[in-house]
């Protein structure tokens, strides 16, 4: 079996250990700087609280996991989790919870303030609104768990050395080969880090920017409290974990003592650098991941925690330091390969709730290749370049260490840093009154208010419903005249922050053959929407891909994850034969790309360029290269929104001039420019999957309704043995498109889908559909569910009813609706 060396014996580190030994991977060393039985890290002395529930179906599938594994060590004490509301605010984002909880597959209760009290009688009726129950949440004996699987590891052959500070990471060709510790070299295939807050310090060894920020957290136990005295064995619990998140506090019990934790303090960053070597010697006072208590920052916590639980007003605060834990740009845990040394992984960023889960998936990906959970919200490689600057990573991470337990909204962005990335258009934007909204670090116009006026105009048929204040949110009215505009006339769509690569050179045809399922010894001139699956068959990703000539290829990508997958095989190719090498150049930065989409589209083109653009020249998923307005142009006839028009591709520099000149022949024809709501809603009606919810690593092409894109002749691309093993068997689920009953009830993804009162689903996409008047959804059914059964998808505790329908709900040659 490979040589693994795993850096770090924290929770991470020995689980990931112990996952590859119950795959039958036993050549494993873990390296840790610290002493074994304490290592000093963050795992050493957390609190252990495993809540479950969070928006992220992956977190909450890792978390469930956890759960499992740490109760068949005897590693768990399950005395459920209660979470309470002070605020409506809060008492809303509880259902909303309940929701995910139902979605997830986690048995979640509503529950008043009198029935908190009797889950908790500790707490005080004059804080609490109403709470929810999991009874499956509970504490994780994390310290033990550690060293139960160090025992059971070593047992099976894993080596552990410990007071042993790796220094350095050996590498030959592009390939990990060994790690450099103070005691001598160990020779690896792969090595793992699993330093936590180490992270950055060893990700710096290979170069490698690692977005993670150490920040202080404050921890403090109670002296015993008079109220838990004699109810349970020294630090243990037999109340729920509490979470108090309009305070930013939880608390456990530590026998008659109580544990207070509490995120409402200053940011209080810290570079692992700065902590000095792990002493030989480490105890729960002395560790380098536990820093000095800062009293002042805790008197609001202990004033709350009176207020909440007024029977702790009889103890007093024994004892307090502020822990040390690590936080990303966006919250999720860091885990994957390396994109610039081959065999070397990371699993950093993540919680003790997490543990068991993203060990598991790392096991499975360096075993089987793929994890069988979605892994696209925690892999190491979805961040930008610029999202990876140590001032970025710095100031997202204070941010979200402040927003930890705030109620977000899924549309909310970021305050700072904005304006990281904006495209050739943005001061024209600017101009008419764009609302921007951020991912990526790029700003994209959500709507624009100078389409405002277009409100009066709109017919009776495209009013937009009144909207519940939380689907309100991020969201404007001017999104129904800018569909209704794409759809009676024209609008210019900004698709710069599209990842487009241009992959080229003598093997290209050969990469894409073996990487896609799409033909690419199509001719030049084509373009094929195509799918990158694993070697299950899951789908990695869907992309266009143009051919411009024999061996010169344009991608329109789905982000870094993509870039850093082609690259690579493109790396492996060239390495096993020099003639067949590529070129993948990453070329979204310096380039710009309009969609002009609408039934108006190509009557505005004709006007400023001499080059025949028409449908019979350039029809339907052809790409080729033209003059509009005296730019050089590339001009696919494609949209995403079901409607005739081109995707219009310039050189940065050119943008601006391409905009006006677009915008100046459209004016008479009435072009508008129209932002992503429009885009997402009427990408909805056409039918368009999006990847990262619609589609994930997790689904097929059969379920997904993408077999179409899976070119049947064709054989030997990465997933082909899997797909023809799929394609015999009748797939258990299948999206479907759902339309809600009302007409006007919106639901905003994720919520749960009953049929006959049992969850059968969950939403993974949804808009308003304002071509068709209705709310869409898309969720995954059993495959036995036909087109006009009813479903019910559950939004803030409400039962929406809903109906499977045909799809897709608008394509072009649909007479419209009401003009
Ligand atoms: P660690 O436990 O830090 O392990 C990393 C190991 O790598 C360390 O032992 C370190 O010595 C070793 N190492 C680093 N660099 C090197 C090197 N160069 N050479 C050799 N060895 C190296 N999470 C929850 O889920 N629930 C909670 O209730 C909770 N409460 C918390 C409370 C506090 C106060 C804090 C600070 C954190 C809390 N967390 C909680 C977070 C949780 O503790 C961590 O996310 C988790 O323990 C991280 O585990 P790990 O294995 O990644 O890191």
């Amino acid at each position: 079996s490979k040589r693994v060396v795993i850096i770090g014996a924290g929770i991470v580190g020995t689980n990931i250990a112990d996952e590859l030994v119950s795959r039958e991977w036993t050549d494993i060393t873990v390296v840790e700087q610290g002493p074994l039985d304490m290592p000093g890290g963050s795992t050493s002395h957390a609190p252990g609280l495993v809540f479950q529930t969070t928006g992220s179906r992956t977190l909450s599938s890792f978390a469930k996991y956890t759960v499992q594994k740490l109760l068949s060590l005897e590693c768990f004490n399950q005395v459920g989790g209660l979470e309470v509301a002070e605020t409506p605010e809060r008492l809303e984002d509880l259902k909303r919870k309940h929701g995910y909880a139902s979605s997830w597959g986690i048995e979640s209760h509503l529950v008043s303030a009198e029935e908190c009290r009797k889950i908790y009688p500790l707490l005080s009726m004059d804080v609490v609104l109403g709470g929810l129950h999991i009874p499956t949440d509970g504490l994780a004996l994390a310290a033990r768990a550690v060293q139960v699987l160090i025992k059971r590891t070593r047992k099976a052959g894993v080596r552990y050395l410990q007071l042993t500070p790796v220094t350095g990471i050996e590498q030959n060709d592009g390939r990990v080969t060994g790690v450099v510790t103070k005691k001598g070299t160990i020779p690896a295939d792969i090595v793992l880090s699993c330093a936590g807050l180490w992270g950055v310090e060893v990700g710096a060894m290979i170069d490698l920017p690692i977005p993670l920020l150490p920040v202080e957290h404050q921890y403090a136990k109670t002296t015993p409290v008079p109220a838990r005295k004699g109810i349970n064995p020294p630090n243990w619990a037999s109340l729920p974990i509490l979470r108090h998140q309009d305070r930013d506090l939880y608390y456990r019990e530590h026998g008659d003592q109580y544990g207070i934790g509490f995120y409402g303090h200053r940011p209080i960053p810290i570079a692992a650098a700065a902590l000095g070597e792990t002493p030989e010697h480490v105890d729960e006072h002395n560790m380098p991941s536990r820093r000095d208590f800062t009293p002042k920052d805790f008197e609001p916590a202990w004033k709350l925690t009176q207020e909440l639980l007024p029977s702790l007003r009889e103890s007093k605060i024994a004892d307090g330091f502020n822990g040390i834990m690590s936080f990303t740009p966006d919250g999720g845990p860091l885990v994957g390969r390396a994109p610039n040394l081959e065999g070397f992984y990371v699993a950093e960023a993540v919680w003790v709730t997490h543990s068991a889960g993203v060990a598991r998936a790392v096991a499975q990906l360096l075993t089987a290749g793929r994890a069988e959970i979605d892994l696209s919200e925690c892999d190491l490689g979805r961040f930008e370049q610029v999202q990876l600057t140590p001032a970025y990573v710095s100031e997202t991470g204070q941010q979200n260490f402040v927003e930890v337990y705030d109620v977000l909204h899924p549309l909310q962005p970021r305050e700072s840093p904005r304006n990281l990335r904006v495209t050739p258009f943005h001061a024209r934007q600017n101009e008419l009154g764009a609302y921007f909204l951020e991912a990526g670090g790029w700003e994209r116009p959500q709507w624009y208010e100078s389409n405002a006026a277009l409100l009066r105009e709109l017919p009776v048929g495209w009013q937009p419903v009144e909207r519940d204040p939380w689907s309100a949110r991020y969201s404007s009215p001017i999104s129904a005249a800018e569909a209704w505009k794409t759809r009676t006339a024209a609008a210019m769509y900004d698709l710069t922050p599209i990842r487009r690569l241009e992959v080229f050179g003598p093997g290209a045809v050969d990469l894409l053959q073996r990487l896609t399922t799409g033909d690419m010894s199509k001719p030049p001139g084509t373009v094929t929407f195509t799918l990158l699956l694993d070697d299950q068959g899951g789908i990695r990703s869907d992309i266009f891909v143009s051919k411009l000539r024999d061996d010169f290829f344009l991608l329109a990508v789905n982000g870094n994850t993509d870039l850093e997958y082609v690259a690579r095989e493109a790396r492996i190719q060239a390495k096993k034969d020099p003639w067949q090498f590529v070129h993948v150049r990453d070329i979204t930065g310096g380039t710009c790309c309009v969609g002009l989409w609408g039934p108006r589209s190509a009557d505005i083109v004709s006007t400023i360029t001499s080059d025949d653009l028409s449908e019979k020249s350039l029809p339907c998923s052809r790409v080729k290269t033209a003059i509009i307005a005296g730019i050089p142009v590339t001009v696919v006839r494609q949209s995403f929104v079901g409607e005739a028009g081109l995707e219009i591709c310039a050189s940065a520099e050119n943008g601006v001039r391409l905009w006006d000149a677009l915008w100046n022949a459209g004016r008479p024809h009435g072009v508008i420019a129209a932002g992503r709501a429009a885009f997402n809603a009427l990408r909805l009606e056409a039918g368009f999957r999006s990847f990262g919810s619609d589609i994930t690593t997790e689904h097929n092409p059969f379920e997904a309704g993408l077999e179409f894109a899976v070119d049947g002749a064709k054989e030997g691309y990465v997933g082909h043995a899997a797909i023809k093993r799929l394609a015999e068997e009748k797939p258990s689920r299948s999206l479907r498109c759902l339309t809600v009953d009302d007409g006007r009830s919106m639901v905003l993804g994720k919520e749960p889908v009953f049929m006959e009162g049992k969850a059968v689903g969950y939403v993974t996409n949804s808009a308003f559909g304002y071509t068709i008047g209705k709310p869409v959804a898309y969720s995954y059914l059993p495959s036995g569910v036909s087109v006009g059964d009813a479903v019910e998808i559950e939004y803030f505790g409400r039962r929406i009813k809903a109906t499977v329908t045909a799809e897709p709900l608008y394509h072009k040659q649909m007479s419209k609706p009401a003009e």
